[in-house]
């Protein structure tokens, strides 16, 4: 069944999870924690964050026990040792990630690794922090799963920590979320209400992405992309995701490219190619993102966000072509539309040239 199937079919968990969102909102981080009866905490942030990180550990005073700032794209199962050995050191009692996926990534290997309680501070559109899914890279790739334990129990959004986030990293960030919107309009097990999340989140991002990028500081709109993100997130969280995020997985994990780029760059070539498998689900892109059609307005709102990269522009070959669809289909990911190695080729095809979308 999928979402534009005339039956309805759904079961989901909903977790315990605190969601605080809004200006200023890192000044309660403190009390959160209290509630959560969690002191000691261990910051994990990306390199070069040190003005969030001060501004963190200004909220936080003394509870800090150790700050681990070397997370990474992808969590390499190397950053993970090292990681744990600072979790060892310190000894706290929760790890608070501030950042993007990156952080929020390494945050739940602890998790996953320790069971520590993981609090996310989000300051990026990826959305990780409202999930239960985790992943590492090690040498034979990027392994991924779902595990409620991983997932975050407190998360904070503070609109203002996201205003240092530059146009370009914002703009690729949220065409990342507006992925996990698409797939799950279109996702076999999503229930009413992650559709109505979905479109929600794709509405808002379309609307607020483009002000985000004209004027980085325009704290309304970031607000507004934040709500977007974290929407998204929540969609991500409860609706299996397609193609789209398989191909990204593979483009990531195996051949290096960047996460929130890539994503940006192949989404409107597979909402092209399913979107004769899901109407509906088009129709409510369609309609969030104020478009006469879901792909098309996808591409433009790349356009409009200065999002003009290919694939090539991040580093795949042609000659890699063949190998990443090869490596897509054998998952066998779930997708409104089957998947084949030839269609997977014709959209990274198109994706690594730029120009229109495949629907071959
Ligand atoms: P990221 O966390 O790597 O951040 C991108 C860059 O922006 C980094 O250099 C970071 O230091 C910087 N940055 C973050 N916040 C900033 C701010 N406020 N101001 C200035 N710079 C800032 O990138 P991302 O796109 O957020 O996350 C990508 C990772 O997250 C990937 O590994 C991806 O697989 C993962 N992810 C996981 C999930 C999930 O549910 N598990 C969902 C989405 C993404």
């Amino acid at each position: 069944m999928t979402a534009d199937a005339p039956g309805l079919a759904f079961a989901y968990d909903l977790r315990p999870v605190r969601v605080v969102f809004g200006h200023g909102a890192l000044a309660q981080l403190p009390a959160e924690l209290d509630a959560l009866e969690r002191g000691r905490v261990l910051l994990i942030a990306t390199p070069g964050r040190s003005e969030t990180l001060a501004q963190l550990r200004a909220a936080l005073g003394a509870r800090v026990a150790g700050v681990f700032d070397r997370a990474a794209e992808h969590v390499p199962a190397v950053v993970v040792e090292s990681v744990l050995a600072e979790v060892k050191r310190a000894s706290p009692d929760v790890c608070v990630s501030v950042g993007g996926g990156s952080a929020i990534g390494l945050g739940k290997a602890i998790a996953r690794e320790t069971g520590l309680m993981l609090a996310a501070v989000p300051t990026t559109y990826a959305g990780s922090e409202m999930t239960s899914i985790w992943g590492i890279t090690g040498e034979s790739g990027k392994k991924t799963g779902r595990d409620a334990r991983v997932a975050p129990r407190l998360v904070l959004y503070d609109p203002e920590l996201t205003l240092s986030l530059p146009a370009a990293v914002s703009a690729a960030s949220g065409m990342n979320a507006m992925a996990h919107a698409a797939e799950a309009l279109y996702a076999a097990n999503a229930d009413p209400g992650t559709l109505a999340l979905a479109e929600e989140a794709a509405r808002r991002l379309a609307a607020s992405l483009p002000r985000v990028v004209a004027a980085p500081g325009d704290r309304a709109a970031r607000a507004e992309a934040l709500a977007g993100a974290h929407l998204a997130g929540r969609a991500l969280d409860l609706a299996a995701m397609g193609l789209h995020h398989r191909i990204c997985h593979v483009l990531g994990g195996t051949f290096g490219l960047p996460h929130a780029r890539t994503h940006a760059i192949v989404l409107p070539h597979v909402v092209a190619f399913n979107a004769s498998a899901a109407p509906e689900a088009m129709r409510r892109l369609a309609r969030a993102l104020g478009a006469d059609e879901a792909a098309a307005g996808l591409a433009r709102l790349n356009r409009a966000l200065g999002l003009s990269a290919t694939l090539g522009d991040l580093g795949l070959g042609p000659a890699d072509i063949p190998r990443a669809a090869a490596e897509v289909v054998a998952a066998g990911y779930a997708n409104p539309r089957p998947v084949t190695a030839e269609a997977v080729q014709a959209i990274l095809e198109a994706a690594l040239r730029g120009g229109t979308s495949s629907r071959a």
